[in-house]
């Protein structure tokens, strides 16, 4: 018989938005009649605006014909994608286009890019964060069995309302990968430049290399704060950027995303990362939809910004309803504290006094609302619920109706 990759024997069971359904199934089963909202979901809900659209639609029409049919196309995506990529996303940044590499979806990417560091590369992630970079590490086996302490070879850097949700990076190893989210999901803290500079500096310093998720970096209103790392000064030296289409434009089922990964990064020996990034993308992958490509390139057209920044404001004009709601009366009286600076699509509320799992019961109960308790992505979620801004209108409405009726003293 063969052997099981003993990383699937060190991964703990998942736990978070399995039990979150499972809890949602049975108060449905107690209560059949009962219309649940959920503000609990990171996926996108309003339908894909029309310029993006009508590209896709057009293009597939084309495939169905002689002279639009085509095949397997660059591994690395279409070049033009690229190239609008490197000049509209990362104006004055200086990319070329074959730094680069189109996907389908950073999720995917962030699995792949394991593959580029070997199971020695000790990791350290934000606490709480994104479950893919740990579980994705001890799949791969660069991290190993699960104590009281998480992952072994693993380094959790608490994000915490007392260190503004910038964590402190003096317990990373050297030589380490770390993966870094902002705007982040689940706190929805977006850096500073001088936040991201105290980052890439440690990183040049110590010989780590950043893996930056920018995915939710089109929520970013305010214009003081960095929409990519690269921003940074000496961050080609040291990190990769992923992002994707699926927060800026809906693409969560279409499936489309990119990396950066810049000549100049290098491994210990020196040579390339981004030769081998080529490699794992040429050989692992075989290219993302180049329906999705279309849509991507229509994306960034000035009509395709124009209408996915519309579609961004919809869910940050729904994150501002419910902080509006969770800034109640009946929320402040309890200790509530919110977490919100207005750049992402995810709110951060604390309970003092309740554990996350207490306070979902009791929203669940009582609003028939579903979030997602924060302790679920690390114990420094603890106490936390995340309110996720993905959904109707008029749903969203609701819940806050429903919320600003909830005692909690
Ligand atoms: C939603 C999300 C992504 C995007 O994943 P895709 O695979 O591109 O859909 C990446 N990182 C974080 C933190 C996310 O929440």
């Amino acid at each position: 018989m063969i052997e099981r990759n003993t990383g699937f024997a060190n991964l703990a069971a998942g736990y978070l938005f399995p039990e979150v359904a499972k809890r949602r199934r049975e108060y449905l089963e107690k209560h059949p009649d009962a219309k649940i909202i959920s503000l609990g979901i990171g996926n996108t809900t309003e339908p894909l605006t029309p310029h993006i659209t009508s590209a896709m639609v057009t293009y597939a029409r084309g495939l169905g014909t002689k002279v639009g049919y085509s095949g397997y196309g660059d591994e690395q995506g279409l070049s033009s994608l690229r190239e609008k990529i490197a000049d509209v996303v990362y104006a004055n940044l200086g990319f070329s286009s074959n730094e680069i590499f189109i996907s389908d979806g950073s999720k995917c990417d962030i699995a792949r890019i394991q593959t580029l560091f070997g199971r020695k590369v000790p990791i350290a992630v934000q606490d709480p964060a994104y479950p893919v970079y740990v579980d994705g590490s001890v799949i791969v086996g660069a991290a190993g069995k699960s104590g009281r302490n998480g992952y072994k070879g693993v380094t959790y850097l608490p994000c915490t309302a007392e260190n503004g949700f910038f964590p402190d990076l003096s317990a990373v190893k050297p030589d380490s990968l770390i993966y870094f989210c902002s705007p982040n999901n689940p706190t929805g803290a977006a850096c500073t430049k001088s936040q991201l500079k105290k980052l890439v500096d440690f990183a040049n310093q110590n010989g780590c290399i950043i893996i930056f998720d920018s995915a939710y970096s089109a929520f970013i209103r305010n214009d003081k704060l960095p929409r990519s790392i690269y921003e940074i000064k000496g961050a080609k030296k040291c990190a990769i950027e992923i992002n994707s289409f699926s927060k800026l434009a809906g693409f969560t089922g279409v499936r489309l995303g990119w990396s950066v990964v810049p000549n100049e990064l290098k491994y210990a020996d020196g040579s390339s990362v981004r030769e081998d990034w080529n490699r794992v993308m040429t050989t692992l992958f075989n290219g993302a939809s180049n329906i999705a490509q279309q849509g991507g390139l229509a994306a960034l057209d000035p009509k395709g910004i124009e209408e996915t920044t519309g579609l961004v404001d919809y869910y940050l004009e729904n994150a501002r309803l419910m902080e509006e709601a969770l800034r109640g009366e009946n929320f402040a009286a309890a200790g509530v504290r919110v977490y919100y600076t207005g750049d992402s699509p995810y709110l951060w509320v604390n309970f003092p006094g309740w554990k996350s799992w207490d306070i979902f019961d009791k929203i669940l109960d009582e609003c028939r609302v579903v979030t997602t308790p924060g302790s679920g992505f690390g114990p420094s979620g603890e106490s936390y619920l995340r309110f996720s801004s993905f959904g109707h209108r008029d749903d969203v409405r609701e819940a806050c109706r429903r919320l600003a009726q909830l005692k909690l003293v």
